[in-house]
């Protein structure tokens, strides 16, 4: 399937033939012989695509999602096996190959004991550093890779080839774009405050100035985002039960474009409704599609990369939850963007020239008003409650207040002292577990010193947490909620701002889609348990090069023989179209 690039690469590497003497045979040298490689590595990830999606809904696509489902290897038990389903830890996890025990970036934001207070997975303290924006923007704060504790697949690419390796990424998430690139990129772009930005970690590309002037976000004001299918294609009612949607929309579709006041210019709400709805896909579509061409990326000596995070599943579901019209049909909305993707990428990098891999950073648990009313046992985990009730269990036992500094997602941080206090007082520690244990929705509380090491004879949700598990960053105290219960951070007394989140060891949050379509790719459908932590060692075995964490292993079961990608017969990239999953 590369053998036209396979003999071009060879033939450029002749050396020039003396214009004196004989002339000369053109020897092909020793290097021709090593492996081909692909020219391009496009790493796709939708934010919060639950596995299940895939099954439910392929049926209503057409393009690219159809096409990589089709022409690609669908691992189809996929999931992470660690606890913090959240998005930074899914994309460094995506990018570098390593559980976050490994690459560090435990959560999207943590308790920072030293500073005492919390910081996000990317903000950067170095002062030297700084947020640029395209366009003339003007972004606030510092946001780079430095906390990422190993490399990602990219850098290693750029490092450990000939440097020829471009690295593009695009995500309207700094997290996301961000760990997809690693700690240097040609460019690192995200969305922030109506604007493209990046930092001055990475280089600017003249692309992305011209694409945010002539094509920027606002150009989608006043448009409406309208149901793309016949009403009856649908799998659920016109309004999801439990919802929060935007300022500005209402439960049901048509959902416009026109910010808070529908009049005037576009405002904060107009930017917020934007990323939640499939025009920012669209946009990020077109700004991968001007890489290609501005850079020429998959046509240059090296392996170029680029990496696009598709945010606006992740606002759709959290607004609406997993079982809307909004879900369904920004997925309709996505396929189409993808299929033009993938068609541009054939035209400019030549079909079987690239290898694409598309996953998802976690799922989403279902809005838990709509799972109670069909029965289940589901509800909220109110957390500034639980926090409460803690520093009162305390009280009996002379500890200061505040004892719990902060409970952010499962992680449990004691102000500085309490939990080394705590570990000698086993009467006062007790009571923090029954107190813990009473509120309604937990299951189970584990402490740091029991997931330290990661071993492997623990209960599957005990290891979850051991793989999330980074000293310094994770917490004291790990909370696991039950089943379909969502962990809430909302103040006491004021209603959520979202429908329904993430970020538990259970199946409906770690259980991703992964999909590999392209150079090397043997198709078919694959049942093995996998995790997204291989698609790195997937790519850099594609690239011929090792990455440093173990974490994650190769896919060798959806990688053609070695033989047929030296020397592939005429037919079998026609036959590896046609195969039937
Ligand atoms: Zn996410």
């Amino acid at each position: 399937m590369a053998a036209g690039f396979f003999l071009a690469t060879s033939i450029s590497f002749v050396p020039r033939i003396a214009a004196q003497g004989p002339p000369a045979r053109a020897v092909v040298p020793k290097a021709s012989k090593a492996p081909a490689r692909p020219k391009l590595v496009v790493l796709l990830v939708v934010d919060q695509m639950r596995g299940d999606y895939v099954d439910k809904f392929l049926g209503q696509w057409t393009g690219g999602l159809k096409r990589l489902v089709e022409e690609g290897a669908w691992f189809r038990d996929a999931a992470y096996p660690y606890a913090a389903t959240e998005t930074c830890v899914g994309h460094a996890t995506i990018s570098t190959g390593a559980f976050p025990a490994t690459h560090g970036m435990v959560a999207n934001a943590w308790w920072d004991r030293q500073d005492q207070k919390m910081v996000t997975c990317t903000a950067d303290p170095d002062p030297n550093v700084k947020n640029i924006g395209y366009a003339g923007a003007t972004p606030k704060g510092a946001d780079t890779a430095w906390r990422m504790a190993v490399p990602s697949f990219a850098e290693e690419l750029k490092f450990q080839t000939s440097g020829a390796t471009r690295i593009v990424t695009f995500s309207l998430k700094a997290r996301a774009a961000i760990t997809m690139a690693g700690h240097r990129a040609d460019a690192a772009t995200w969305f922030d405050g109506g604007a493209w930005v990046t930092s001055t970690a990475y280089g600017t590309l003249p692309f992305i100035e011209e694409q945010a002037k002539s094509r920027p976000a606002k150009a989608d004001f006043g448009k409406t985002w309208s149901l793309s299918l016949p009403a009856s294609a649908y799998w659920y009612g016109e309004k999801a039960l439990g919802a929060v949607p935007p300022d500005g929309w209402d439960l049901t579709f048509p959902h416009p474009l026109r910010g808070k006041t529908a009049v005037g210019e576009p405002d904060n709400t107009f930017y917020e409704q934007w990323a939640s709805s499939p025009y920012a896909d669209t946009a990020m579509t077109e700004l991968a599609e001007r890489a290609v061409d501005a850079l020429k990326l998959g046509n240059s000596n090296g392996t170029d990369f680029l990496a696009v995070s598709y945010s606006s599943v992740d606002y759709v579901g959290h607004e609406f939850g997993p079982r809307s019209r909004e879900i369904q049909d920004i997925l309709v909305r996505l396929d189409k963007d993808l299929g033009n993707l993938f068609a541009h990428l054939d035209q400019k990098v030549g079909r079987g020239n690239y290898v694409v891999a598309l996953s998802a950073d976690h799922g989403v648990v279902p809005i838990p008003e709509d799972m109670q009313q069909a029965g289940a046992d589901a509800g909220v985990l109110h957390l500034p409650e639980l926090q409460e009730r803690i520093d009162k269990s305390l009280e009996p036992f002379n500890y200061a207040k505040p004892a719990v500094a902060r409970i952010s997602g499962s992680d449990i941080y004691f102000a500085p002292g309490v939990y080394e206090k705590l570990q000698q007082d086993r009467a006062a520690l007790q009571a923090v577990f029954d107190t813990a244990l009473a509120q309604p929705g937990v299951a189970a509380l584990y402490r740091a010193e029991d997931l330290r090491d990661r071993p492997a004879t623990q209960s599957p949700a005990h290891r979850a947490f051991a793989y999330s598990y980074f000293p310094g960053r994770s917490g004291d105290l790990f909370i696991l909620p039950k089943p379909y219960w969502l962990m809430d951070g909302t103040p006491l007394g004021k209603p959520r701002s979202y429908g329904t989140g993430h970020g538990v060891p259970y199946n409906y949050d770690q259980h991703v889609p992964v999909l590999l379509m392209g150079f090397g790719i043997q198709p078919g459908q694959y049942f093995q348990a996998i995790t997204p932590a291989d698609i790195a060692p997937t790519f850099a075995a594609l690239c011929g090069i090792t990455l440093s964490s173990r974490d994650g292993h190769v896919l060798a079961e959806a990688l053609m023989k070695p033989r047929s990608f030296s020397s592939p017969p005429r037919t079998a990239a026609a036959q590896a179209v046609k195969t039937n999953p």
